[in-house]
């Protein structure tokens, strides 16, 4: 049986957590048995090492998420360090953080993103960047703190050129439903054009719903989808593909 891992969910949200255990059921059915949650605030980031304890199957990041700066207090970030520092063993990534163009405080955005990427180099932690019309930022953080354990570029929408960029630095990049729409050309072709290695899938849920899918929560299961639209895409045999993502996940994310 094909194994896949979910490499970014948010499991911990009530859209899911209300039925956690069926959707972890459902998900099983199509090998999907290990998800990355990440942490979105300082709050949230804490309560997943519960969370943690009581879902075997997932692993989980600490972090600030763009969308939810007004959540937060001036001291968060600081605190995320000591926490993260204290709880290093049960943590496997740094994030979700990054930037995003169409959030407020974009100077703030850039002054966290570079505190998570010393925090991932301090913590040999790998990040799971977010980012919206915000490469050219990213570059700039990357170049000003040097990632040194990679990570994820969450739901990547770039183009060949942007991607390579980021697999040079040591990124995989994360593929999700958007493949599932005709109009990903852009994300079409980068799957197409680069190693294989180069992918992880997520699916983002609750968020980011598949093509027919609109208007509907996303589940964890509809990874299964996200895998067939991808191996549509290549040109190896489906199993090798499964093989191919599932130890890149694993070693990223030390599961
Ligand atoms: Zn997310």
């Amino acid at each position: 049986m094909m194994r896949l891992v979910d490499t970014h969910c948010h499991l911990d949200f009530d859209q899911l957590s209300d039925n956690l255990d069926e959707h972890i059921r459902e998900a099983a059915r199509y090998g999907i048995t290990q998800f990355v949650v990440p942490g979105i605030t300082l709050t949230q980031s804490k309560a997943l090492l519960d969370f943690k304890r009581r879902v075997p199957e997932c692993r989980i990041g600490f972090g600030l998420h763009p969308y939810f700066l007004d959540l937060g207090s001036e001291g968060d970030m600081e605190e995320l360090w000591i926490r993260a520092q204290q709880h290093r063993g049960h943590l496997s990534a740094v994030g979700e953080c990054g930037i995003d163009a169409q959030c407020d405080h974009l100077a703030l955005q850039q002054k966290l993103f570079l505190e998570h990427i010393k925090l991932a180099n301090t913590l040999a932690l790998p990040l799971i960047v977010h980012h919206r019309q915000s490469h050219h930022l990213i570059a700039q953080a990357f170049k000003s703190v040097k990632p040194q354990f990679g990570g994820v570029i969450h739901a990547f929408s770039g183009s060949i050129q942007q991607a390579q960029y980021y697999i040079e630095r040591g990124f995989k990049l994360g593929i999700g439903g958007t493949i599932t729409y005709p109009r990903a050309q852009k994300t079409h072709a980068v799957v197409k054009a680069l190693p294989l290695s180069s992918f992880v899938l997520e699916t983002d849920a609750p968020s980011m719903p598949l093509n027919g899918f609109q208007g509907q929560p996303n589940l964890p299961k509809r990874l299964h989808q996200v895998f067939e639209h991808f191996c549509q895409l290549r040109s190896e045999p489906k199993q090798m593909i499964a093989e191919q993502l599932y130890s890149s996940s694993c070693a990223l994310f030390s599961i």
